[in-house]
Formats: C-alpha cells, sequence, structure tokens
C-alpha cells in the first residue's frame, strides 16, 4: 500500500493509504480528506474548528514526491507520496501547507526572478538511552549509531535524498544529520522525509528517536536549520556578491531584512510548539532576538562561511541559515513563511541589516530597541498574539488560515494547562 499524506499545521503527517496499484488512478482523483483533521492537535485533542464535521476534501499525491524505500527486517516497505490538498472543484485548500509554500515561491520567482534553492538541518535525540557522559562530538558517540546512521544514510539515498553528513551532537544523545540542496518545494518535502525515515528506522529497531524542540530546560535544544540560497532563470546560484555588505547581493540582503524585520510576527509558525519557547533563549545556540550573525550560531539568521579550499565555487557555496525553528512545524509551512517574509523585505526595499558579533543578552531593552532588535516572543501564546496582530503576515496566508491556525494552537495550549514543565516536555517528546 502507499500513504497519500500532507504536512499539516501541528507538524505531523497524516494521510490515507490505499493499494499502491491504484497510484495513477489517485493522482488524478485523488484521496478523501476531512477539514476538520487539520484541528487534530499533537496530542490527539481536536481545537475548535470553524468546519465541523462539515465538508470534503480530496488529497492528491504526487509523483515527484513519492517515496518507497524497503527498510528491510520486519519493517517492510515504506512507501508514501506528500500531496496537495484541494477542494472538490480543484482549487487549493486554504489550509493545504504544500499548497500555501507554492503561493510564496510563486511570489518569489514573481517579484525577484529567484527560485529557492536549500536544505533543512535536522538535530534529534534518542530518548531511549540515556546520553553517554563524554560523548559530544566524539568517535565514540558516533560508533554507538553508527548501525543507524548507515540505515539511514541508505534510506535517504533510495529516498532521492543526497546525504551529506551524521554526527553525534552536543546533548545527551543528540545527533544532526544534514543533506544536500534541493529546490523550490522539494526543499520542504525532504525534511518531511528526513523525519519520516528517522521515525520509521527507529521504530524499526525497537528505538525512540525524538526531534522534540527541547526534552529538558536544562539541556540544549533540537534545532531545524534551514539553509537558503537562491538561483536565478538559468539555474546560476545568485546569492553571493563578493562587493556586497556581508557578501550578499543586494536581493538576498533584503530578504534577510524582510526575514528579521518580520520575525516575532512568524515564530508561531516556525518554532510552534510550547516547548519551542523553552529552547528560545539565549545561550543555547538557538535564537533569541531577530538578529543576523556572520557566522554566529546565535543568531536567528546566520551566514555561513565559504571555504578556498572547497572545490565549489563560491557562489555556489554561499548560503544563510535560518536558525529560530524547530521540527513541531510543518517544514511547509516554515518555508512558506520565511519566503513570504523575505519578498516582503525585497518589496519592502529595506536596507540589508548590520551584523552583530556580540552578546545581545546583555543589553537592555532600550539599548536593543535603538539598534532595531527585539528579544523574540517568550511564549507560544505570545508568538500567536504577535501573528495575529500583524495584518502583513496575516495577509501572507489564504482567507481564513490565520484564525483556523490559532485555534490549533489555542486547543494545543489548552490541553497541557496545569500540567508541570515536566510533564509538558515529556508530552512533546513523545508525541515528536
Ligand atoms: N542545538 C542548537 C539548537 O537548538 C544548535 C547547535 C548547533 O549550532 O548545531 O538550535
Ligand atoms: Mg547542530
Amino acid at each position: 500500500m502507499i500513504i497519500a499524506c500532507c504536512t499539516d499545521l501541528a507538524g505531523k503527517v497524516r494521510g490515507k493509504a490505499f493499494p499502491a496499484t491504484q497510484f495513477e488512478k489517485r493522482t488524478r482523483r485523488g484521496v478523501g480528506w476531512t477539514p476538520t483533521n487539520v484541528q487534530i492537535t499533537c496530542f490527539d485533542a481536536i481545537a475548535d474548528s470553524p468546519f465541523g464535521s462539515l465538508g470534503d476534501l480530496v488529497m492528491i499525491p504526487d509523483e515527484a514526491a513519492r517515496v518507497r524505500v524497503d527498510l528491510g527486517g520486519d519493517a517492510g516497505v515504506e512507501h508514501f507520496a506528500l500531496s496537495d490538498i484541494r477542494h472538490l472543484d480543484g482549487r487549493p485548500w486554504e489550509l493545504c501547507t504544500r499548497s500555501i509554500l507554492k503561493a510564496a515561491l510563486d511570489r518569489l520567482e514573481r517579484v525577484a526572478g529567484l527560485g529557492l534553492f536549500g536544505a533543512f538541518e535536522h538535530e534529534f535525540q534518542f530518548a531511549d538511552r540515556g546520553g553517554v557522559v563524554g560523548s559530544a562530538y566524539t568517535i565514540g558517540g558516533f560508533r554507538t549509531e553508527r548501525r543507524f546512521a548507515e540505515s539511514l544514510i541508505g534510506a535517504m539515498r533510495a529516498a532521492g535524498l543526497d546525504p551529506d553528513t551524521f554526527m553525534k551532537e552536543y546533548g545527551a544523545g543528540q545527533y544532526e544529520v544534514t543533506m544536500g540542496p534541493a529546490r523550490g518545494v522539494a526543499i520542504a518535502d525532504h525534511s518531511t522525509i528526513l523525519r519520516e525515515l528517522v521515525q520509521a528506522l527507529s521504530e524499526r529497531e525497537g528505538r525512540h528517536a525524538t526531534f522534540t524542540p527541547i526534552r529538558d530546560p536544562a539541556g540544549v535544544g533540537n534545532g531545524a536549520h534551514i539553509h537558503l540560497s537562491f538561483l536565478d532563470h538559468a539555474g546560476k546560484p545568485a546569492t553571493w556578491d563578493p562587493k556586497g555588505k556581508h557578501e550578499m547581493t543586494r536581493t538576498a540582503g533584503q530578504f534577510v531584512a524582510g526575514i528579521l524585520k518580520y520575525l516575532d510576527s512568524i515564530v508561531a509558525i516556525t518554532a510552534p510548539s510550547v516547548v519551542s519557547y523553552l529552547r528560545l533563549t539565549p545561550h543555547r545556540w538557538s535564537a533569541a532576538f531577530n538578529n543576523l550573525g556572520f557566522r554566529d550560531r546565535e543568531a536567528s539568521v546566520r551566514i555561513c562561511p565559504v571555504s578556498d579550499l572547497s572545490d565549489v565555487a563560491k557562489a555556489a557555496q554561499f548560503n544563510f541559515e535560518f536558525r529560530a525553528a524547530d521540527s513541531a512545524a510543518s517544514p511547509h509551512l516554515q518555508l512558506a513563511a520565511i519566503v513570504n517574509a523575505g519578498v516582503q523585505g525585497i518589496e519592502e526595499g529595506l536596507e540589508v541589516p548590520e551584523a552583530t558579533e556580540e552578546d545581545l543578552s546583555l543589553l537592555d531593552a532600550p539599548a536593543l530597541a535603538a539598534r532595531g532588535y527585539v528579544r523574540l516572543p517568550q511564549s507560544l501564546g505570545q508568538a500567536l498574539e504577535r501573528f495575529q496582530s500583524n495584518p502583513t503576515v496575516v495577509g501572507w496566508f489564504p482567507e481564513g488560515f490565520a484564525d483556523v491556525y490559532v485555534k490549533h494552537k489555542t486547543g494545543e495550549i489548552a490541553f497541557l494547562e496545569g500540567k508541570e514543565q515536566q510533564e509538558v516536555c515529556a508530552l512533546y517528546e513523545a508525541t515528536y
């Protein structure tokens, strides 16, 4: 069987399976889908839904996003196709994350004549084994999970992803996996596929891998770092300008400026869980302010290094990284929010931002404000408030999206009310 599926507001991949022999037919007819499903939170409660029991949709699987990987052993074959959700008359559904991303990418093409090229870098933790003390970045830490890593790299390749690196990260049982860049909607598709492969392989071995934004506030978080650059119509890199500020083209600089200007209003989408805000705090190498960092790992957007040693041209190496994101989100929605913010920056003709090389947490509020920095929201509730009250940001999304999104997340927050922080962390660890 094959599952037609799509990432949703909860950052879950939901869908419906059918015999693979029907695939071709289903790429035209789709499989039936229900609007209220989008209000199922990551804890399986149904948030306030404007749709109730009404309505019908179709999910149309995309051949280009079809994955068939034999995981071996009892696990058998992992077979799914990422899909678009449409109304019965064929219009994209307003809550379809993949269609929302496609619209954002069209806007980038329309406004700047650019295509997006990039990759998600993922951190996750094995929750089933206590972290081995002294294993951060070590060969021993890698050795512990070599078998898993070898399976994952093979599965990524079979799924059409371009495996890059796998390493023991700093945190307890924490690993990081990277992949080569893809174009457009495939950037988010590949992130979705990677997360599913990690989950499928760990389930096969009776393991528990978690992408939760943070397991324990005393430890480090699991980030999703989104590397981005642009391609022009000829498919040539169009982000690097050796004479530009921070070596960015003016357009790339304005795109980054847009991200930073609207960041506090989009983190509700890029870092969308209650515990995401335990991670977005200073001194965790995540992101706490709307700053650009030049090779600084404590910035929301970081200009990544280019090396003279590489056989890849600098123009092709050059990229920037969005760090205020985690894997509790739909990668399609994350990318849509970032792209829309960036294009907004281009449209507004914003100045290319300065880069920080200091600890912003040492500045008080007036000093921050004088330099145009804001502390990012410190709770999901605050983040939703900023999202909802920014008409520009709300306007990037289809009619009704913001209202449904806020209701969804309000339902998620309500489910956790009265629970201790430890229990809240444990619930997120279980669901992601
Ligand atoms: N774990 C950090 C985060 O939450 C990132 C560490 C790194 O720079 O790789 O984003
Ligand atoms: Mg890392």
